[in-house]
């Protein structure tokens, strides 16, 4: 579950920009890969086929069954709910039983750093706690596939920092797959076991390398 299966990938958008040229890529199941490459070499857009949200020209991405979340950098957070409000918003659409969202609201809460903020609104948020609610938000329906779009991009470098750590942990007490798109080398060794290097016109995979000093997962 949440293994997936890259075959042949191209996509070329209707203005006839081609994005991406045949990528051909597997991500295991429970792995955690990074893709990196300047900006416009097709990185969102792989990310984006990925999660279905774009269908490719040609090839085949197979995906196993399960539940993906989604992080980007900006998170679109409901400004008139708290942060807990916020946090149930998925289990709330999914039907959950009252006491099983706030359970689960106040683990995930817990987990990301969130603690003592499940009253505030966005507003009242760094940055970084926008960025912790959006992680909190993605992880409560325990997804098995997370794909995260430069989601440290806008925040300061020690909040960066704390959140790689924050991540890493949680991606090694948990069984999600990962996927991260991110233009910064450092955090993608911290935290992958395998980085994709990508390069433009048209967007390819010239290099993919295992991390060697790689977490062991939990
Ligand atoms: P990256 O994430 O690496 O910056 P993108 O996947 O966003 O790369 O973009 C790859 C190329 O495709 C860029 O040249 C970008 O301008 C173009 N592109 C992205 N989205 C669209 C779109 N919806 N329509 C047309 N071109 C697009
Ligand atoms: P990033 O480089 O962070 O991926 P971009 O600025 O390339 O972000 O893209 C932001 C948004 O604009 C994305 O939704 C992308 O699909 C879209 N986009 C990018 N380039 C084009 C383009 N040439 N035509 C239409 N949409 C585009």
């Amino acid at each position: 579950i949440g293994g997936i299966t890259l075959d042949g990938i191209s996509k070329r958008y209707d203005n006839g920009l081609q994005a991406i040229d045949t990528v051909d890529l597997a991500l295991p199941a429970g792995s955690f890969t990074s893709i990196v490459g300047p900006s416009g070499c097709g990185k969102s857009t792989l990310l984006r086929i990925i999660a279905g949200l774009v269908e490719p020209s040609t090839g085949r991405c197979l995906r196993g069954a399960g539940t993906p979340a989604f992080v980007f950098q900006e998170p679109a957070l409901l400004p008139w709910r708290t942060v807990e409000g916020n946090v149930r918003l998925l289990m709330e659409l999914e039907d959950w039983a009252t006491s099983d969202c706030r359970a689960r609201a106040a683990e995930v809460q817990r987990q990301v750093g969130l603690g003592g903020f499940e009253r505030a609104y966005p507003h009242e948020l760094s940055g970084g706690m926008r960025m912790r609610l959006s992680l909190a938000r993605a992880l409560a329906l325990r997804p098995d596939l997370l794909l995260l779009d430069e989601p440290l991009a806008a925040v300061d470098e020690l909040t960066r920092d704390l959140l790689q750590e924050q991540l890493s942990q949680l991606w090694q007490g948990a069984g999600f797959t990962a996927v991260l798109v991110t233009h910064n080398v450092h955090e993608a060794l911290f935290l992958s076991e395998r980085v994709v290097v990508m390069a433009p016109r048209p967007g390819r995979v010239v290099r993919v390398f295992d991390v060697p000093f790689a977490f062991p997962r939990a």
